[in-house]
C-alpha cells in the first residue's frame, strides 16, 4: 500500500500540451499526480522534458479509445493503494482530414469513444474513489473548448456541432453509423460533438452527484492553446499559420503554460470550487487575465438532451 502526504490527481493525456503543462503545475503545487497514458515511454519522456520533479509523479496506462483498457486502469489504480483527489479529464484526439471513420475496439467512431465515451465510463468508475478523498472538496475537471458553443466566435466556424436528437447512439454508434446524430461522417464536427459531450457529462454530474457527494464538476475552456499536437493531423500549413493567426489576428492565443495554470487552478484553487461551472478567461483573453463562469452553449444546457446523452452514453459503455 502507497501512501502519500500530497493529494492525488489523475490527468489523462499528460504525454503533450495542456495535460502536461497542467501535471507540471500541480506538481509545482505540491500535489501528486497520475499520469493516465497510452504510450508511458512518450509520457515520462515528456515529463522529464518540462522537469517534472520525479518524486511527484508515476505513469499508468490507460487507452481512452478501448473501454477495456479504461476499466483495466480503474483496477490498477485501486490495486495501487493511492487516493483520489482530483480527476482531470483531458486527452482527446482530432482527426480533421479523415475521409472515413476510425472504430474503437468495440466499433464506436474512434473521436467519440476516446474524447467522450471513454472519459464518460472514467468519470462513473472513478465517482466512488472521489468519494472516498479525505478532501472536503474533491474535485472533477472535464476540458471543455470554445468550438462546442456557436454563439462565440471561436465557435461559428462550420461545421457546428449538434447532437440531433442522438439518433445515432440510440442505433448503437456501430458501423454503418459513425456520428452521434446518425448523420454522415464529419470528422471535424465529430470532435465539436464530443466537446459538447464533455460539458454535458460534466452538467449532470453536478445534476446527480454534487449535493450527495460535495464532489465539485467543473469544465473550463483554457483558451487556445494553438500550439499543441492537437492539430498535428491537419496540413502542415494550417499548422503553420494557426498559431500566429490566434496571436496576432483573434487574440484568442494562449500558451501552454499558461494553459496548464488554468487547469491547476481549476483544480486546486479555492475560488474555483463552484460545482457545476464553465470557467472561461474569454475567447479573446480579456486584459485582466480573470477568471468567469461562462454560459455553455444551447445544446450543452439543453437537461433533456443531457439526460438522453447520460442514458444512452452508460448504455455504449456497458454501465445501464
Ligand atoms: P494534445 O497535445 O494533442 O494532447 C492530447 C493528449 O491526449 C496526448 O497526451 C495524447 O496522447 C492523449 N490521447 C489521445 N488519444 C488518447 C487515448 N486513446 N488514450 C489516452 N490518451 C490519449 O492536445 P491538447 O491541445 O493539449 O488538448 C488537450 C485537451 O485540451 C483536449 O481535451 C482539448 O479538447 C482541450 N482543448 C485544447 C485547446 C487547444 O487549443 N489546443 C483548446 C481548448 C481545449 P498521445 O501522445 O499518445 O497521442
Amino acid at each position: 500500500m502507497e501512501q502519500h502526504q500530497k493529494p492525488t490527481v489523475v490527468i489523462t493525456g499528460t504525454s503533450s500540451g495542456v495535460g502536461l503543462y497542467a501535471a507540471k503545475a500541480l506538481a509545482e503545487r505540491g500535489w501528486y499526480v497520475v499520469l493516465a497514458c497510452r504510450d508511458l515511454a512518450k509520457a515520462q519522456k515528456a515529463a522529464q522534458d518540462v522537469e517534472i520533479p520525479y518524486n511527484s509523479y508515476t505513469s499508468m496506462h490507460i487507452d481512452l479509445g478501448s473501454l477495456e483498457s479504461v476499466r483495466q486502469f480503474v483496477k490498477n489504480f485501486r490495486s495501487s493503494g493511492k487516493s483520489l483527489d482530483a480527476l482531470v479529464c483531458n486527452a482527446a484526439i482530432y482527426m480533421p482530414l479523415l475521409k472515413e471513420p476510425l472504430r474503437s475496439p468495440e466499433g464506436y467512431e474512434l473521436s467519440v469513444a476516446t474524447n467522450h465515451l471513454g472519459h464518460f465510463l472514467l468519470c462513473n468508475l472513478m465517482l466512488d474513489d472521489l468519494k472516498k478523498s479525505s478532501s472536503s472538496e474533491p474535485r472533477l475537471v472535464i476540458l471543455g473548448t470554445v468550438t462546442h458553443n456557436p454563439d462565440e466566435l471561436g465557435g461559428k466556424i462550420p461545421p457546428r456541432p449538434d447532437l440531433g436528437d442522438l439518433q445515432g447512439f440510440a442505433e448503437g454508434f456501430k458501423d454503418p453509423i459513425s456520428m452521434i446524430d446518425g448523420k454522415k461522417f464529419e470528422p471535424v464536427k465529430a470532435y465539436k460533438d464530443s466537446k459538447v459531450c464533455n460539458v454535458l457529462t460534466m452538467r449532470e454530474l453536478h445534476q446527480r452527484y454534487h449535493e450527495s457527494t460535495g464532489i465539485v464538476f467543473n469544465s473550463l475552456y483554457p483558451g487556445c492553446v494553438a500550439e499543441t499536437p492537437l492539430f498535428r493531423n491537419h496540413y502542415p500549413l494550417f499548422q503553420k499559420i494557426f498559431p500566429l493567426f490566434q496571436k496576432y489576428i483573434t487574440g484568442g492565443y494562449v500558451s501552454q503554460e499558461l494553459a496548464g495554470e488554468r487547469v491547476a487552478a481549476v483544480v486546486a484553487d479555492p475560488e474555483y470550487n463552484q460545482s457545476g461551472a464553465y470557467w472561461s478567461w474569454g475567447n479573446r483573453q480579456k486584459k485582466d487575465g480573470k477568471s468567469f463562469v461562462q454560459k455553455v452553449s444551447p445544446q450543452a444546457r439543453d437537461d433533456e438532451k443531457a439526460q438522453r446523452m447520460w442514458e444512452l452514453s452508460a448504455k455504449l459503455v456497458g454501465l445501464a
